[in-house]
């Protein structure tokens, strides 16, 4: 299973780290979206699914069960596929429609929670959808994006390194957190190299991660109803949190200003970005990287969709 599973190594890792047209600042975007099935988290799926197998956690008549947003699932779903095994991921409204088409076509079956849980959100309900699901399957494995240490570990060996390679001096980076995998394994990783570089977590308003109250939210990727384990492993100093509206913004600009067609939490590291700097008297130009874990093409019936936005700005009008 493993030599399977290494055939679709080689469109893993080694994104492009751009350097984008900005007067007061040197910001750099990793392109995640261009990994195997356009997302960041191919990197914790197969680092995952690889452990499992060669643990004998996973054999030929496995099936994989997993709680995703979207863009896990996705990587799950066509390594499952590449492993010829079953996987049946658990998702909610929140998904894109454009994800869910995919996680369709891909998945074995696809289990959709639609009810709410106390926090406004559906996490806690999708993770007891997936005990359901555990104890009703024989032979199921569950990845466990949200406690997995590997998630951790894929982003320290994987994106974190590459970034640390990368730069000579480095001063800021900005990480959209949801399970806390990407910014616990990247801020480890770069700290090592950088000891003076300050790690800017990035979330919705609404998302719970920070201590805020739990306000209902529509861009799938980024922000939790439940504080993920993950987080207490990530060396963070500074937490920006963006209102969906200016995330969205912050995809707009991203693309007319830069030709970086991305999605909802890269806005928001980048509006995030503007946010910091904008009162800050900077002597030198501080270099800051960005993470873009996912392309703009799954979000043209939002974020992109001018309808849609400004449904979204409406609604903002009216609770606030
Ligand atoms: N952005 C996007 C688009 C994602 O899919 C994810 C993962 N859910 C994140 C950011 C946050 O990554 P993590 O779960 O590792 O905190």
């Amino acid at each position: 299973m493993i030599n399977k599973l290494q055939q679709v190594r080689a469109f893993i890792g080694n994104t492009p780290l751009v350097q984008l047209d900005y007067d007061r600042l040197e910001i750099f975007a990793k392109l995640e979206y261009h990994n195997l099935m356009n997302s960041i988290k191919v990197r914790p799926a197969y680092h995952i699914l690889k452990a499992a197998i060669k643990k004998g956690e996973i054999t030929p008549s496995t099936t994989v069960v997993e709680s995703s947003s979207g863009n896990f699932g996705i990587a799950l779903a066509a390594l499952c596929r590449q492993l010829q095994i079953k996987f049946v991921p658990v998702i909610d409204p929140n998904i894109n429609n454009a994800y869910e088409d995919i996680l369709r076509a891909l998945s074995y079956r696809v289990e959709k929670v639609t009810e709410r849980d106390r926090t406004g959100g559906y996490l806690l309900n999708r993770l007891q959808k997936v005990r359901e699901l555990l104890q009703g399957i024989p032979d199921s494995y569950w990845p466990n994006q949200y406690e997995n240490p590997l998630n951790y570990e894929s982003h320290y060996f994987g994106v974190g390194s590459e970034i640390a390679h990368h730069f000579e001096v480095l001063d800021y980076a900005f990480i959209g957190v949801s399970t806390g995998g990407t910014i616990a394994g990247i801020s480890h990783r770069l700290k090592e190299k950088f000891p003076k570089i300050k790690i800017v977590a990035v979330d919705l308003v609404g998302s719970v991660i920070f201590g805020g109250p739990p306000k209902k939210r529509h861009i799938p990727g980024i922000g939790a109803s439940m504080v993920p384990k993950q987080i207490e492993r990530a060396l963070i100093d500074d937490v920006v949190m963006v209102k969906e509206i200016d995330a969205i913004d912050g995809c707009h600009r991203l693309f007319e200003e830069h030709g970086v067609f991305a999605g909802g939490s890269s806005g928001s590291c980048y509006h995030a970005i503007h946010h910091y700097f904008s009162e800050m008297d900077l002597v030198e130009r501080p270099k800051v990287v960005f993470l873009c874990p996912d392309g703009g093409t799954a979000y043209v019936n939002t974020v992109y969709n001018a309808d849609w936005v400004a449904q979204l700005r409406q609604e903002e009008h009216v609770t606030s």
